[in-house]
């Protein structure tokens, strides 16, 4: 056992303030209970503690809400009084109460109950509820002892059948810590919206960039503790904690949730320990995310790819490009990740899948059977094709869609064969936001648009110059607008009739207190794949 755990749990046990007489008592029952924790370390997971004091604040992560559904809602905290340093937790599991409410002030409980924060969870909590009414206000907090959380608000799905009117959400992406202040999630919390989609990159392991405005307190993480700690750092935010009580979210990662550039069973550096590592993060990916259950890694595998419906307005698919994608094509000599290449066959390989052949049959099942007015692809990165190379000629990143040529051509396809009705693809990854036509064949000026898209810009993490900007516009035709200079996220607004999309810019990320400004706004009208109208 760690011994800087052990002295914090004779701390707790035996507070330098309890007389001299009574700590010799205290720092034995401590001992005994020790070597009974670890004679019955296997049947850890049923000692519960039913009646938890804290010496300080256990609810420092905030809380959150997420998968929504007609008739549920998951809602998570953590309790963590020293959230930088393990949590602070002793080894029991902790019994907590949840309420769920129909207002704001908690006079009118709908719902009431206890659920166990599981210390093999780091004491993380996930109340699945369901029997809830569609299309309705929540709002909930938790009670460990004498604390209480901070309370969250909740929205449920509306029923399947439900003719609504609208649906107001925002998406997000890349949250660097130390490359900018989260005002963009303060921002958010103050937009009355349904709903927030956050794409990936919600933390990054790696320390990078320049001008930082603040630092990680410790370097990339590579087991469960450490991760546990990135997660922490990143939560303890204020901004980010308003967000998350404001509106249930839908979550998927990208790479940087584990390690930068890794695809599959594969790191960046070819760590032959890597699956242990990806094990570890999406552990505490878990641990930290309002998640279904279904969601549990089972070692290094964990099932996050789902759909989920808002009434027959919006169906979202919600994907995962990391965990099952083919290796990257052509990668630099001894290395995994990404690469610029012009010459690659590999690339172009029919077999190569950004999802995996159970995620792309999936996917391709939902697009046919869906009955929304819009369909929202929910993935990580740019689709659209984005050649870097100015005039004849041509080179691509691998690691975002180009490196998987043929699995997109096979998406674009199937959505301009099976026509579901307005899809709308979103992501993030690339720290730019560009709108552009997606068609099965982007070489071809003829080939027809079937999807428009939209990749929102960055939380913080810092993007490309606005030469650079210019000059992929100039070269990518399909690419109709770009801007690399603006941090934020993207507000999305669907009806029947139109879907109206707005980049939020802030002044300056360097800024906790940055004002927010609507940078772009694009309108898509409903049968008709690509913006018309830009303000
Ligand atoms: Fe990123
Ligand atoms: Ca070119």
């Amino acid at each position: 056992m760690n011994p800087k755990y052990l002295a914090e749990l004779a701390r707790r046990a035996a507070p330098p303030s309890m007389p001299r007489s009574q700590r010799r008592r205290a720092l034995l029952r401590m001992a005994a209970s020790l070597a009974a924790s670890v004679v019955l370390a296997p049947l850890a997971s049923r000692r519960t503690w039913a009646q938890p004091r804290f010496n300080s604040y256990p609810f420092t992560l905030g809380v959150a809400s997420g998968a929504p559904r007609p008739d549920g809602i998951v809602l998570w905290t953590r309790l963590a009084p020293e959230p930088f340093a393990g949590g602070g937790m002793p080894p029991e599991n902790v019994e907590l109460k949840w309420e769920l409410a129909g207002d704001q002030g908690f006079r009118n409980i709908v719902r009431a109950g206890s659920a166990t924060a599981a210390r093999a969870l780091a004491h993380s909590v996930r109340v699945e509820l369901t029997g809830l009414e569609p299309a309705r206000w929540y709002w909930y907090r938790f009670m460990a002892g004498d604390a209480v959380s901070a309370s969250g608000r909740t929205r449920t799905a509306p029923a399947a059948d439900a003719a609504i009117e609208r649906l107001r959400f925002a998406f997000a992406s890349c949250q660097q810590y130390e490359q900018g202040y989260f005002a963009a999630h303060r921002h958010m919390a103050a937009e009355d919206l349904d709903l927030i989609v956050f794409l990936g990159d919600y933390i990054y392991e790696s320390s990078w960039g320049q001008n930082h405005v603040r630092k990680h307190n410790a370097g990339a993480p590579y087991n469960l503790a450490e991760y546990r700690n990135r997660y922490a750092l990143y939560k303890s935010d204020p901004d980010l904690q308003a967000s998350h009580a404001c509106a249930p979210w839908l979550v998927t990662w990208d790479d940087h949730e584990v390690q930068n550039d890794y695809a599959n069973d594969r790191a960046e550096d070819l760590d032959p320990d890597f699956l242990a590592r990806r094990a570890a993060a999406y552990q505490a990916y878990y641990e930290h995310m309002p998640l279904a259950s279904r969601a549990l890694p089972r070692g290094p595998d964990a099932l996050l790819y789902d759909s989920y419906s808002f009434g027959e307005l919006a169906t979202f698919f919600v994907l995962d490009d990391r965990q099952y994608r083919a290796h990257h094509a052509c990668p630099r000599p001894d290395r995994g990740g990404s690469n610029v290449v012009e010459v690659c066959a590999e690339r172009l390989a029919p077999e190569r899948s950004m999802f995996g052949g159970a995620q792309e049959a999936w996917l391709r099942n939902g697009l046919a059977q869906t009955r929304a007015r819009w369909n929202v692809i929910a993935q990580q990165t740019l689709m659209a094709q984005f050649d870097r190379k100015q005039g004849p000629g041509q080179s691509f990143w691998t690691d975002g869609w180009d490196g998987y040529p043929a699995a997109r051509a096979r998406l674009l396809n199937d959505i301009a064969q099976l026509k579901p009705s307005n899809p709308l693809v979103i992501g993030g990854d690339v720290h730019c936001t560009w709108v552009a036509d997606l068609k099965p064949d982007f070489d071809d000026p003829q080939s027809p648009v079937v999807a428009t898209e939209f990749c929102g810009t960055s939380i913080t993490s810092q993007g490309p110059t606005q030469k650079q900007v210019q000059a992929a516009l100039a070269e990518n035709p399909h690419l109709r607008y770009g801007n690399g200079a603006k941090r934020g996220y993207m507000k999305v607004e669907i009806r029947r009739d139109a879907c109206t999309v707005a980049l939020r810019a802030l002044d300056n990320v360097r800024r906790a207190d940055s004002n927010i400004t609507t940078a772009a706004t694009f309108v898509v009208e409903n049968g008709r794949a690509g913006f018309v109208a830009k303000t």
